[in-house]
């Protein structure tokens, strides 16, 4: 659990505990399988699709603490916005998830993925932290293949 140290513990604990939007959606637009075999984290995230806009997301399977909470957040972010704004928040996550050490972000932009910072330390946990977005760009481009983090 040292991995943790510092990267908003309370939180992404809670979220890998009591993960939101978990489970599989009734109807489906389409639906991605993501796959972190460094990690053994294993995701299925299925979207309900209304034009370009996302109207419902939930996820299924199997992570360790980071991706799980980072599915989990990624939902609650994610629900209700369209394609363009979810592409926009991709960018900064990842560029959160990946910065120097210390780099300050800007929790506007960010709301409460910010809590996901701390990962950038770990370079080891940044894959375990973005399986999730790449399954939801796969699963929003009704790809079938399965997305790998290698
Ligand atoms: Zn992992």
């Amino acid at each position: 659990m040292s991995d943790l140290r510092d990267l908003y513990q309370e939180v992404i604990l809670d979220h890998n505990k009591h993960p939101r939007n978990f489970g599989a959606l009734e109807q489906p637009t389409s639906s991605a399988e993501g796959y972190n075999p460094i990690c053994g984290d294993h995701f299925r995230v299925s979207v309900e699709l209304d034009g370009d806009t996302l109207r419902d997301v939930r996820f299924e399977g199997s992570g360790c603490a980071i991706s799980t909470a980072s599915a989990s957040l990624m939902t609650d972010a994610i629900k209700g916005k369209t394609l363009r704004e979810i592409k926009t928040l991709h960018s900064d996550f990842q560029k959160l998830v990946t910065a120097e050490p210390g780099a300050e972000h800007d929790p506007a932009r960010l709301g409460k993925l910010v809590v996901m910072g701390g990962v950038c330390e770990y370079p080891m946990r940044v894959k375990c932290a973005t399986l999730a977005w790449h399954t939801l760009k796969a699963a929003a481009r009704a790809e079938t293949k399965t997305v790998t983090t290698e």
